[in-house]
């Protein structure tokens, strides 16, 4: 399990909402899914799921909810000013908070493990050749 010393600190591009962020992660990984994709306009994100309670926040995101594939909701928070995406939960994951790793102010706190739904990941994207890869949801380490 990645874990970091300290606590991690992050926020959005303009700085009206910025958060702290307790080791350890659930998991770190490169995600493919076309909702990301769509989200950000870009390939793939960078997400560290953690348990709620390691996530402080200060500031108010806007949010925007939507289906995920396994029929929950899928809530994606975000800056109303500047458009940050910050971190994402789920109703089928309601203890977890999926935070953008771009988001930190140093994202090489962290370092993915694996690709996630690597059925939607364009062919122009690139990933890490030695990372396992999973067409879908990754494994959860939660014991
Ligand atoms: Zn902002
Ligand atoms: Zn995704």
């Amino acid at each position: 399990m990645q874990d970091w010393p300290g606590i991690l600190t992050g926020g959005c591009l303009c700085g009206d909402i910025r958060y702290e962020l307790k080791g350890p992660a659930l998991f770190v990984g490169q995600c493919c899914c076309r909702d990301c994709q769509k989200a950000t306009g870009t390939g793939h994100t960078t997400i560290i799921g953690v348990l709620r309670p390691q996530l402080s926040l200060q500031g108010s995101p806007r949010m925007y909810s939507c289906k995920g594939d396994t029929g929950g909701d899928v809530v994606r928070h975000f800056c109303e000013r500047c458009g940050g995406r910050l971190y994402t939960t789920g109703s089928s994951i309601d203890d977890v908070v999926i935070i953008q790793a771009g988001s930190l102010d140093d994202p090489n706190a962290v370092t993915p493990e694996n690709v996630i739904y690597t059925k939607d990941a364009p062919k122009w994207d690139f990933f890490d050749p030695a990372l396992p890869k999973f067409p879908a949801m990754p494994p959860m380490n939660r014991d």
